[in-house]
């Protein structure tokens, strides 16, 4: 593996020095690659960038993302990105979205798709939030049965089975165009 081969995470360059480029953060101390890539540093403009051959896509602190729960844990969910403020990305790239706060039982099942908003880059992980009223659920199943589930106040009720569930629902759930809704 070359020498200048990054990982998530890994330090780059410090801030005093450089800034953050291409697929890389900034965690107040030093820049480091959000990415699995090539270091690439611009000394003449000071900027300190991660190469990627797939242009792999890292969304920012603030944008919207839309994608699908990889994985479900006591206080958080894991989200592969989809969208990236409505535009489709190929590069997989994960976040995780604490649900600690939400008072919900089962906030999302794996294979939900949800919209986020990123929140921050933190040692290499990207955090994104689900509390507000356009972010969560857009699309979900009847977690017994898989059958198509309908809004109920502030659940979801399934056509099939009838079981009664909660979600932490965007205000867009039910729009099956959602992909049409983004910004
Ligand atoms: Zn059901």
């Amino acid at each position: 593996m070359p020498e200048n081969t990054t990982f998530p995470g890994d330090k780059i360059a410090s801030i005093e020095e450089y800034e953050a480029g291409y697929n890389t953060f900034d965690d107040g101390d030093m820049v480091r690659a959000a990415i699995v890539g090539e270091k690439d540093i611009d000394k003449t403009a000071r900027i300190a960038n991660v190469k990627h051959p797939k242009l792999l896509s890292i969304p920012q602190v603030g944008d919207i993302i839309i994608g699908t729960v990889a994985a479900v844990m006591s206080s958080m969910i894991a989200v592969s990105i989809d969208y990236i403020n409505g535009k489709p990305t190929t590069s997989k790239v994960e976040c995780v979205c604490s649900t600690r706060n939400l008072r919900i039982r089962n906030v999302a099942l794996v294979n939900d798709i949800v919209k986020l908003k990123i929140l921050n880059h933190l040692n290499g992980t990207i955090h994104a939030a689900i509390n507000e009223p356009d972010l969560g659920i857009l699309f979900t199943k009847c977690r017994k049965c898989g059958g198509r589930v309908v809004p109920m106040r502030d659940a979801i009720k399934c056509t099939e089975c009838a079981w009664i569930d909660e979600r932490k629902l965007s205000s867009g759930f039910g729009n099956s165009d959602f992909i049409k809704m983004r910004e």
